[in-house]
């Protein structure tokens, strides 16, 4: 095989496929050579992504459903809205890795390596990637494995953790026009705790047990509350599990950084460049926006390397002090979620939720929190060493 390319993609997940498409569909860069190496062949469904956005996104196509109304419930709060501008939005993983690798097969310039990537490095003027095979060379390494992830520990770090379900009735059940969002009617003994549950028809929807929380549980604690609640809450004794899924995110103080290396060549994309948001593991959007950049960057001959603006150096923050108060325990997830969907315009929180926000509706925000609490997490971020 070619040793060198011009772009080497490490990692094929979410991040390396969307990267791709944004090259392929552009017509200065869809000539690159680009060498795509991940051990994972991306045949399985292994995740679902939600996400929330105004307009319609590039992978519109593969949006299984989406919602308009969404709910909110916790021991205080019960609330249903509906979305104004903002719509709440799925795509499978297993549609998204087959269109790409469809797309791909169609550029003879793309080729698929299928194995581990054992180090990158940055020589100044390229990047080089070693794999048990060889040593391949490109003027980008765009990264999305884990080598270059920062320790993530107990005291920077919560993990959200999750089990859904599809599950499929023979009666018609749901009503597939409303989702809900959280529902914390739960026990909250481990942290923050609650169900999510995404009707797709009347007769389908994914249910989703997550926690906010130090530690995974065991398999047979997150299959006794989904079962709990879809027969206590959603009152169903037939149906069927067509598809399950587990998932941890990490919601971390850590720093990850954007790129690497003396001459800038080592790129960090997806959750390994810091774009899955600290305070809520949403990645999704976050990551298109991010590479539709790079890919607009490398056509005008720019480098891919984006440093954070201001204001997400302030949404950091604002992430920062909200991990800072849920690791310290000083209130739960289910005090600072009720406060919030309690008192703000929700479509105000999800714009919060996605860096959209303006300065207004963050004041807002903030007014609907326990001040001290806030506050002091808040200070202690702007002094506190990063870890
Ligand atoms: C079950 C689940 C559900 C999620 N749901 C949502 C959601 O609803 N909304 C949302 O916004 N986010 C969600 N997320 C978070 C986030 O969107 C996903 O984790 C997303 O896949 C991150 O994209 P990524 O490209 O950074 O990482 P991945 O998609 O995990 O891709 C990384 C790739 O790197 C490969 N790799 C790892 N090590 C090596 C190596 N040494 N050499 C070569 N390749 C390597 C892996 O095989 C993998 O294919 C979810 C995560 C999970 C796990």
């Amino acid at each position: 095989m070619k040793k060198d390319f011009d772009y080497i993609i490490a990692g094929s997940g979410l991040a390396g496929l969307s990267l791709l498409y944004h090259l392929l569909r552009d017509d200065h860069l869809k000539n690159k050579n680009i060498l795509i190496i991940d051990p994972a062949k991306k045949k399985d469904n292994d995740r679902t992504w939600c996400f929330w956005e105004k307009e319609q996104g590039p992978f519109e196509h593969l949006v299984r459903h989406q919602w308009k109304t969404l709910q909110f419930y916790s021991h205080d709060v019960s609330r249903e809205f509906e979305l104004k501008h903002y719509r709440y939005k799925m795509i499978q993983s297993g549609d998204f890795y087959a269109h790409l690798l469809e797309l791909a097969e169609q550029f003879d310039n793309v080729v698929f390596s299928n194995e581990k990537i054992l180090e990158i490095n940055d020589n100044g003027q390229t990047a080089e990637v070693k794999t048990e095979t060889g040593v391949f060379t490109s003027e980008y390494v765009f990264n999305s494995t884990g080598l270059f992830h920062p320790k993530m520990d107990e005291t920077n770090t919560l993990l959200q953790h999750f089990m859904g379900w599809y599950i499929k009735t023979p009666a018609p059940v749901f009503d597939s026009n409303v989702g809900t969002l959280m529902d914390f009617r739960l026990n909250q003994q481990y942290g923050a705790t609650f169900m999510y549950v995404l009707p797709t028809s009347p007769n389908d929807a994914l249910v989703e047990y997550t926690l906010f929380s130090e530690k995974t549980l065991k398999e047979e604690e997150y299959i006794r509350e989904l079962k709990k609640y879809i027969q206590d809450e959603l009152k169903i004794d037939d149906y069927e599990i067509t598809h399950s899924e587990f998932g941890v995110i990490p919601m971390t103080m850590a720093r990850f950084k954007r790129y690497l290396g003396p001459g800038n060549r080592i790129i960090n994309i997806g959750t390994a460049g810091g774009f899955t948001k600290p305070s809520s593991g949403y990645t999704f959007q976050f990551v298109q926006k991010h590479l539709l950049q790079v890919a607009e960057r490398l056509k005008n001959g720019q480098s891919p390397v984006i440093k954070p603006s201001l204001r997400e150096r302030m949404f950091y923050w604002y992430d920062m002090t909200l991990l800072e108060v849920l690791l310290s325990g000083k209130l739960t997830g289910e005090q600072i979620f009720s406060g919030l969907f309690g008192k703000v315009d929700p479509e105000r929180i999800l714009a919060f939720l996605t860096n959209e926000s303006t300065f207004w509706e963050e004041f807002k925000i903030r007014n609907s929190v326990p001040v001290i609490p806030f506050m002091m997490a808040g200070m202690k971020q702007f002094v506190a060493p990063r870890k």
